[in-house]
């Protein structure tokens, strides 16, 4: 008899966390089969994956890049016969074919949403790393995912944390919170490598020390954004919507080792915690392999070698992204859309040193502010009008960049 085996789609199947779940795969290819994968850059590290894991399709998501030609030429001289296919729609193929059941969303930033939305739209189960397709389109997302049975699992620690606290059942995965049984959810956060830096000393340090994340190893964007704390900021959005909340009722509490990835606090006194190291193919394992566990090859977490773990509240002051991003989500509408695609264009003016690291958060609070809070909130119904909010906001977020009118 042959076991049905899942079939997955791994959308930035090049970056940090599309690595990661690879490196599950390749450790559990009798119950996982890779059906696609994209990337939109690095064509030589997406031809290494073809050759590794030979899916049925490949998707290279800009269809301006100049390899594109010497990609396929190269496929077709080693007999890999995976389909190539080119340009953003095609990510949405990949992600709602019909012979797909598992789709892992870890494209970063707004690029990501179209892609997950469509996987939720054909009732996909999805494993969800690209937090902006909640911050940016959380009611629109979650209702996508109701209506069209889709199975959302997160695979964000904090959240997949917090996901492994909460009651289950094995049938669906339980995420909205019970509030007759849970007060509170708790989020942690390194608090980055700014943790004890003054506002002062923030604003001259370098792009290299920004990236260098104390604990964890990820992608650029999102180490920048908890250099900021930005990164908890969306995240706290993204928990809101998973798990039916509102901020007040979210802790943000500083835990420098990333040893406890987040906590549920119940009504009657317990609080529990989910554990283990720093490293993301723990939460992607847990959500792959749901209701069940698989081994994954992490170190075991050794508490007597770690010997200490330390809590604190965060600094608003010096990390102002983190009250932008509760401000956002009261406001409604696309307010949190409007926050993140000004921070996506800030994070990537600081990566290529057009403005310093303290400027990201002065942006980020006067285009919210602007745009969202002295004026009506800008509303949406569909992607549609969402993404052409995003790419207003864009414009405008750099113009004031190019002009430094911001700060002059
Ligand atoms: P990364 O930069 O390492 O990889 C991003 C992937 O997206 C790459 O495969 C890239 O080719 C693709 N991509 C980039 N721009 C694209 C575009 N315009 N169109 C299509 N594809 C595009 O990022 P990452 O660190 O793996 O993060 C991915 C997502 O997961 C982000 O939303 C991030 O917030 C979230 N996340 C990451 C981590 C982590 O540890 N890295 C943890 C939690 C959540
Ligand atoms: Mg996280």
């Amino acid at each position: 008899m042959t076991v049905h085996r899942q079939t997955i789609s791994i959308l930035g199947a090049t970056g940090s966390i599309g690595l990661s779940t690879l490196d599950i795969l390749a450790q559990h290819q009798d119950k996982y089969q890779v059906y696609a994968l994209t990337a939109f850059s690095q064509l030589d590290a997406l031809l290494h994956l073809c050759r590794r894991f030979r899916p049925r399709y490949v998707v290279l998501a800009n269809p301006q890049h100049d390899g594109i030609a010497a990609f396929k030429h190269q496929l077709a001289s080693e007999a890999i016969d995976t389909v190539v296919l080119i340009g953003a729609d095609a990510l949405e193929l990949v992600a709602s074919d019909d012979e797909v059941d598992t789709v892992v969303a870890a494209i970063v930033g707004a690029a990501g949403l179209p892609s997950s939305l469509a996987a939720a739209a054909a009732g996909k189960k999805i494993l969800l790393a690209n937090k902006e397709s909640l911050v940016m389109a959380g009611a629109l997302f979650m209702q996508t995912v109701r209506d069209h049975q889709a199975t959302l699992l997160p695979i964000d620690s904090e959240h997949n944390a917090i996901f492994q606290c909460l009651p289950q059942s094995s049938s669906s995965p339980q995420l909205a919170v019970d509030l007759q049984q849970v007060k509170r959810l708790i989020l942690t956060a390194s608090g980055g490598p700014f943790r004890q830096k003054t506002l002062q000393e923030m604003s001259s340090v370098s792009v290299a020390e920004a990236v260098a994340h104390p604990n964890w190893s990820m992608g650029k964007k999102i180490s920048i954004d908890s250099a900021t704390m930005m990164n908890k900021g969306l995240e706290l959005i993204e928990a809101c919507w998973l798990f039916g909340l509102d901020p007040d009722s979210i802790d943000i509490v500083v835990h420098p080792e990333s040893v406890i990835h987040s906590m549920v606090q119940f009504v009657d006194g317990s609080t529990l915690a989910q554990m283990g190291n720093p490293d993301m193919r723990t939460p992607i394992a847990n959500a792959l392999a749901w209701p069940n566990r698989i081994s994954v090859a992490v170190p075991d977490l050794s508490l007597t070698d770690i010997a200490k773990l330390h809590f604190e509240q965060p600094d608003y002051q010096r990390f102002p992204n983190l009250s932008l991003a509760a401000q956002a989500f009261k406001c409604g509408g696309a307010a949190p859309a409007i926050l993140n695609a000004c921070n996506e264009v800030a994070v990537d003016a600081f990566l290529q040193d057009g403005i310093s690291f303290t400027q990201i958060a002065q942006l980020n609070a006067h285009l919210l502010d602007s745009l969202a809070m002295q004026t009506d909130v800008p509303q949406f119904s569909d992607l549609e009008g969402l993404m052409a909010i995003d790419s207003q906001v864009r414009q405008t977020a750099t113009q004031i960049i190019q002009d430094q009118s911001l700060w002059s």
